[in-house]
This record gives C-alpha cells, structure tokens and sequence, in this order.
C-alpha cells in the first residue's frame, strides 16, 4: 500500500511531514493486525471533506479527501483515522439504503478516538522526528476537545435506551456526528481493552444484512463472523 499525497492546500504543512502523521496512523492499526493493501491518493479539499470517495480509482486505488491544514498533527490524524477505517470496513460494499451505516460511522468516530490516545503514547516512545516527541501531548489535548461534549451512562442498560431513541432519526441520517460520538466514546474502553476487536469491525460490510432490527443486524454479524466473541462483547457493550 501506498500514499499518495497532493500537494495542494495543506496550508504551511509540507507533505512530506503529512505522510509521516498518516503513515503513523497506518502502523498504529498495523500494530493490530488491520492492513490495508490498496494505494490510498489523499487531496485536501475544504468544500467536501473529510470524506472517502465511494468508488475506487482505475487501479483500486481509494480517494480520500481532508479539511484538515497546517501543521496540527493531531486534526489531519484525526480525520485519516475515520476514512481509513470506511476503507478497511470495505465501506464501499455497503448498499446505498444501509439502514445500519450509522454504526460503520461510529466505528469510524471510534477509530479516530482510539488512534489518537495510543499516538499519544506511541509518539512518546517513538515519534516520527526526534522533534516531534513532545508534540505527544496534543494528541491528548485533541482528544480531551473532542469528547468533552459527549454524554456519559451510568449503565449500559441506560446507554442501549438512549441509542433506541436516537435510531429513527440515525436509520435516515447515519450522519448524526454527536450521536455518533456517544456511541464510539461508549465503545472506546472494550477496543482499548481489546484491539483485537478491530479486526472484527473489518467484516461488517461482507454480505451482511439488516434484519429487522438492530439486535438482528448484529446477530447476522455474529453468524457470519470468524470471531463471534467479539461480536459478542461489541453488542453487550451496547446492551444489544
Ligand atoms: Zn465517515
């Protein structure tokens, strides 16, 4: 795998400390067992990132597109982060009409979260540049911004009633970005807990149905799993 980076309109960032942050966030699944073998092109665009371009380049190649500009690592890790996690969810195999794409958007939230608390520590150990190891902290800092607004349980139970409220409106909107937050800063302990689970998260768009219900959808997920155990925690974590 690849990147490829465009040069323009990163701000004062230069691309080749660019593909240092995103390489840092590729080793940082890596570590987990989650490779991505197709080339990734990456462009900084204001108006329709951050986002991934649905269909893939003449070479397979997957299209990511960036808002984040100037040197705060921390914002381009950040949004990396959630479009590398579409690309190995296979986020383009999910139908148009996925009534469930609202979890693959929290993963992604997640996988965001999650990289940016293990770069944290792993830029302590061994940043890219010598110079850039007291930048540790900011991923921290960057975390501590994002997540303040998030709402917090006092059980799971009360989480799964919360979320069942939310789903009408997250089935027709999957971009509910404060609903999604919840939902990954809920998750966040079991992946730190067990990063494994990742390489779970990266079956779910593989001839996965809907079913009625939630339940049913991760219950479809569990059958056609090779690691239903994961499925298992993922889904009591949410009270499902
Ligand atoms: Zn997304």
């Amino acid at each position: 795998m690849s990147l490829d980076i465009n040069e323009k309109g990163w701000g004062n960032a230069q691309v080749a400390d660019l593909e240092q942050v995103f390489k840092s966030v590729c080793s940082t699944f890596e570590e987990v067992g989650i490779v991505v073998s197709s080339d990734i092109l990456i462009k900084h665009c204001t108006d329709d990132g951050p986002m991934v371009i649905r269909e893939k380049g003449p070479n397979g190649e997957h299209t990511v597109l960036l808002s984040s500009e100037d040197c705060r690592w921390c914002q381009h890790a950040f949004q990396f982060a959630h479009e590398y996690c579409h690309i190995f969810v296979e986020h383009q195999n999910a139908p148009h009409d996925h009534k469930y794409k609202w979890f693959e958007e929290s993963l992604c939230e997640l996988a965001s979260l999650w990289c940016l608390r293990r770069m944290s520590e792993s830029w302590i150990e061994s940043p890219p540049y010598e110079n850039w190891r007291q930048y540790a902290v900011e991923f921290s800092n960057y975390f501590d911004e994002r997540t303040i607004s998030s709402e917090n349980f006092d059980s799971v139970n009360e989480f799964r009633i919360w979320l069942d409220e939310k789903m009408p409106k997250l089935k027709s909107d999957p971009l509910l970005r404060d609903v999604n937050l919840v939902v990954a800063v809920q998750l966040l302990k079991i992946f730190e807990e067990c990063p494994g689970l990742w390489s779970a998260t990266a079956e779910i768009n593989v001839n996965l149905t809907d079913g009625d219900n939630f339940r049913d959808y991760l219950s479809n997920w569990r059958k056609l799993s090779k690691q239903p155990m994961s499925v298992d925690l993922i889904s009591s974590q949410m009270g499902y």
